[in-house]
């Protein structure tokens, strides 16, 4: 028979804590089980993080959240991938788009006609951009939006996208939806854990000035030193530097010297790399770098010559340990957001992998049994995803032809996982690729680096080979035309901004 949870106590109120709070609210809406957040004001949250996956939508909808709504008071913009500088070699640029490539009706994979036309023109010594055949990408180049409609060009189909916004005042806008669903908030500073003698299971937290806090069930949302997770059930944590060196970041904000543009943008520096990210009211800027290559006063110089406009904020130094807990779910502890592991933020993916992980609970729900197989399928699933990720970023590192520092020769020599030598060596060969859908990050992500960091396989899809160059050639210039069409027609993504979800005012501090 089933024993249901009575009490969940989510320890953080950064994002990851409310995120927590408010999918709970909503998933356990009818099951009588009460949910309590604690969180300290004194040690305060991470406060970076402002961008993200188009996944986003699917959470905020599961919430049932306005759209626009969300967007006016958390400072969103629209986001339609992530344009990277300098990556592949000093003077390239190119975009990871949200978009699929070529047309939407098309009947073949377009890549595949790419690949073939990319080779002949190389032949030729000229290169093609596989971002001229992206909605997406001449969207953003073009700075111009427009959401999906019914009545877009069936042949060049819709945007995908998802957003910039100010991660903090998201927390509060799912602060107040979570409160407003009878989630309680105890505010202080827990100093002690209380366990089960022998089976090691949390009873309790208790606060600096006395305050009990009993439950059932206990999520881990205390940051990057994991309280419950590793503080108390030392669940152990898997490194993973010697494939991502970066482990430092400096970050800092700054007002907006022009309109917001519809991506982010991520510029490859000696030893790490620098984000932009355009919000309404301002921009947020950081540098993600090696510490065993540059020290923290030289990053920050380098990140205050890149800022524009000067800082708003005194600039913020995190460290961290790149990898995850070995058990993220332990006994009747989940790690989400920061205590449950870092990928640095190169892709955006630190709050979908929270989102994520909350929708996998919320299918894997526990009684108080906690059934050690519910729990094992949770973690297996979780660490799968993680590590897709994780290998989707250290392709970024890897695929540089960069010579002209010794942190990107070290990245472009470096051994990687089975998993990445496995998918790189069967593009090289023959312009395939492995990638499954379940995946955050396929096919489509995938090339966009590839190309966009200046991969060409050496093969090309067979069934093409009979096609005539010329019929190749009048096909992708009709792709890019119609392409280049669809976007003239789009509005500026500023003013599209303003009209839609343009925010009232500045936000409190
Ligand atoms: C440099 C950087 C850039 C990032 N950029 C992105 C991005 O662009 N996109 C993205 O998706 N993600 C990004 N992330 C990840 C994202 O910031 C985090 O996933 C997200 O903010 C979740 O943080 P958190 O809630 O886990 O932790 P925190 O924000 O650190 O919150 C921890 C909470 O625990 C509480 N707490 C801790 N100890 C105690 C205690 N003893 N008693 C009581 N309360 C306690 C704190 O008060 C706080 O409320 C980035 C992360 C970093 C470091």
């Amino acid at each position: 028979m089933s024993e249901p949870i009575k009490q969940i106590v989510i320890l953080g109120g950064g994002t990851a804590g409310w995120m927590a709070a408010a999918a709970l609210a909503k998933a356990l809406a009818n099951s009588g089980a009460g949910i309590c957040v604690v969180e300290s004001d004194e040690i305060g949250t991470i406060g970076v993080g402002e961008a993200s996956v188009p996944g986003l939508q699917a959470f905020n909808a599961f919430l049932g959240l306005d759209e626009r709504e969300f967007m006016r008071s958390c400072q969103a913009t629209f986001k339609l991938g992530i344009e990277f500088v300098d990556w592949g070699a000093l003077g390239r640029r190119y975009m990871h788009s949200f978009t699929g490539y070529g047309l939407a009706a098309g009947s073949r994979q377009f890549h595949r006609l790419f690949q073939r036309f990319a080779l002949a023109r190389e032949s030729l010594g000229k290169t093609i951009s596989f971002d001229d055949y992206n909605l997406g990408a001449l969207a953003g180049r073009s700075r111009r939006f427009l959401l999906p409609t019914a009545g877009a060009s069936s042949r060049t189909g819709n945007l995908n996208f998802a957003f910039h916004f100010d991660a903090a005042l998201y927390a509060r806008h799912l602060r107040q939806y979570a409160e407003r669903r009878g989630v309680r908030r105890e505010e202080g500073k827990v100093v002690a854990v209380q366990q089960h003698a022998e089976s090691g299971f949390i009873e309790a937290l208790t606060l600096a000035d006395g305050r009990r806090v009993a439950g059932e069930f206990f999520i881990d949302c205390s940051g990057f030193k994991g309280l419950l997770i590793e503080g108390a059930l030392r669940s152990g944590y898997e490194e993973w530097s010697r494939w991502l060196p970066c482990d430092r970041a400096i970050a800092v904000q700054s007002g907006n010297t022009e309109s917001p543009l519809p991506f982010t943008r991520s510029t490859a520096q000696s030893a790490g790399w620098i984000w932009r990210i355009p919000l309404q009211h301002r921009v947020g800027n950081g540098y993600v770098y090696s510490s065993a290559d540059l020290d923290d006063d030289s990053a920050e110089k380098q990140l205050r010559l890149h800022v524009q406009n000067g800082a708003l904020s005194e600039p913020r130094r995190i460290r961290f340990v790149t990898g995850k807990r070995r058990r993220i779910w332990d006994r009747n502890c989940l790690a989400l957001g920061l205590a449950a592991g870092f990928l640095e933020p190169l892709e955006s993916t630190g709050i979908h992998l929270i989102q994520s992980s909350l929708l996998r609970l919320i299918s894997l729900f526990p009684d108080r049994r906690f059934e050690p197989a519910e729990i094992d399928t949770f973690n297996r699933q979780t660490d799968e995803e993680i590590c897709d990720v994780r290998d989707f970023i250290i392709a970024h590192y890897k695929l540089t032809s960069r010579q002209d520092s010794e942190f990107w020769r070290r990245c472009g020599a470096m051994e990687v996982p089975e998993r990445v030598s496995q998918i790189l060596q069967l593009f090289a060969a023959t312009g395939r690729l492995t990638t499954r859908p379940e995946q955050l990050f396929t096919t489509q992500s995938w090339l966009a680096i590839l190309y966009g960091q200046g991969s060409l396989p050496r093969g090309f899809d067979p069934l093409l080979a009979p096609m005539p160059d010329a019929d190749l050639e009048r096909e992708m210039a009709a792709v890019h035309q119609h392409l280049q069409h669809a976007v003239s027609a789009m509005p500026d993504h500023a003013e599209f901004v303003s009209r839609y979800c343009a925010a009232v005012a500045p936000p409190n501090p």
